[in-house]
């Protein structure tokens, strides 16, 4: 499949890791907004939120536990941090392949 993240998760573009599971991954952004900025990732190709599906379930349990994970990795877990999911044209989802954003290291604003 022609998706980045999968090509991330198969070793085809490197990437700089910060946890790995047998069924998430997550790596620094290329392009970060903060000074903490990991992507965390299912393996499976999922496109967005609205491709979860029922047999997923315990998947996205797994990498919400996930990022907890990454946050103490990372030393965000006492500051504090965020976690978004950009879906869609609106949401300005640019990589078909869910991810969620963890941001932190410094003082976030709130901006729509
Ligand atoms: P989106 O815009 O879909 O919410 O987020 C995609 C994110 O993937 C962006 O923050 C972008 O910087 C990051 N990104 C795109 N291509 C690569 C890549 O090849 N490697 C890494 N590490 N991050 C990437
Ligand atoms: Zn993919």
């Amino acid at each position: 499949m022609d998706c980045i993240f999968c090509k991330i998760v198969n070793g085809e573009i490197p990437s700089k890791k910060v946890y790995e599971d047998d069924q998430v991954y997550a790596f620094h952004d290329i392009s970060p907004l903060a000074p903490v900025h990991v992507l965390v990732i299912p393996k499976k190709h999922l496109s967005s939120v609205l491709a979860i599906g029922e047999e997923d379930v315990e998947l996205i349990g797994r990498l919400h536990q996930a990022i907890g994970k990454v946050a103490k990795e990372t030393g965000v877990d006492e500051t504090g941090f965020r976690i978004i999911s950009n879906t869609g044209t609106h949401g300005q989802q640019t990589v078909p392949h869910l991810h969620y954003h963890v941001i932190g290291g410094r003082q976030l604003e709130w901006k729509a």
